[in-house]
């Protein structure tokens, strides 16, 4: 996969991407990730690349001249028969895990990181495939929303974690992952479940599997209408929803 980040601050996302898991699948070549600055597609002596709002208002808009320059560009040189171009912005679809895993099978994602008041509409009808925002809260601009997509898709990339890891995480199935301990096994006097430490790796899947169907009942219950529970599961659910009762 191949995304590049259009920004006119570019410095911003130089750190995401050159620390931990993400490098790591950058130098493998799981991803090629690139940062481009957008005022490198500007052709006058300031380099601008915005301008005051017609009709007057607070705030500057993302001109259009700049943003199609450099995604006809970047798509032409991306080596793919097929780019996605989205655009961050609060008024966007909501970033959730099944996007992110739609995303992940994309070959070549432009971002678009918008910037103060916003950008060119005719940027939106004509150029972006796609309007992604991370949440219902507004950011100044749209690198840090890129960084979010960019961690979350690349994650989801095969050879990225181990099917194991990813099977059980949070939102896989819709549902929330069970809790973790690790050592010690007794902490100011917390003691850690003794099913995970019976060695019996059935019963500890199936008290895994309890936990996340009691966890995203207590937190997040509205995910429990896409789960795939087995008979048995459903019945430990109601027992959950009786004991509310
Ligand atoms: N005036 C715009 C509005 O009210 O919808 C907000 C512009 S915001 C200050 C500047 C840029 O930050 C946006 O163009 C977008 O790229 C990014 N941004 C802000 N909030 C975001 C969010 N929740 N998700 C994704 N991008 C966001």
């Amino acid at each position: 996969m191949k995304i590049d980040l259009v920004t006119i601050f570019p410095g911003i996302l130089d750190g995401p991407f050159k620390e931990s898991m993400i490098k790591r699948a950058v130098d493998q070549g799981l991803v090629e990730i690139n940062l481009v600055d957008l005022r490198t597609y500007t052709h006058d002596r300031h380099h601008q690349v915005d301008d005051a709002p017609y009709g007057g208002g607070y705030g500057m808009i993302l001109k259009p001249e700049p943003l199609f320059e450099a995604v006809d560009q970047l798509k032409a040189n991306s080596g793919s028969d097929s780019s996605l171009v989205v655009l961050l912005s609060p008024q966007g679809r909501k970033f959730d895990q099944t996007l992110a895993q739609q995303l992940s099978k994309e070959k070549h994602l432009v971002l678009i990181c918008g910037r103060y008041e916003g950008i060119d509409e005719r940027v939106c009808e004509m150029l972006v495939d796609d309007e992604i925002s991370i949440g219902d809260f507004v950011l100044t601009g749209g690198e840090l929303a890129a960084a979010v997509l960019v961690d979350a898709v690349v994650r989801l990339l095969p050879g990225f974690l181990a099917e194991e890891a990813s099977a059980n995480e949070s939102f896989a199935d819709s549902l929330l992952e069970h809790p973790h301990y690790t050592r010690p096994p007794v902490f100011r006097e917390m003691e850690v479940p003794s099913i995970l430490l019976s060695g019996n790796h059935g019963e500890i899947a199936r008290w895994r599997r309890q936990q996340s169907i009691k966890r995203t009942y207590e937190r997040r219950p509205d995910l429990l209408d896409k789960a795939e529970l087995r008979p048995r599961e459903k019945v430990y659910l109601e027992s959950l929803k009786k004991q509310q009762l």
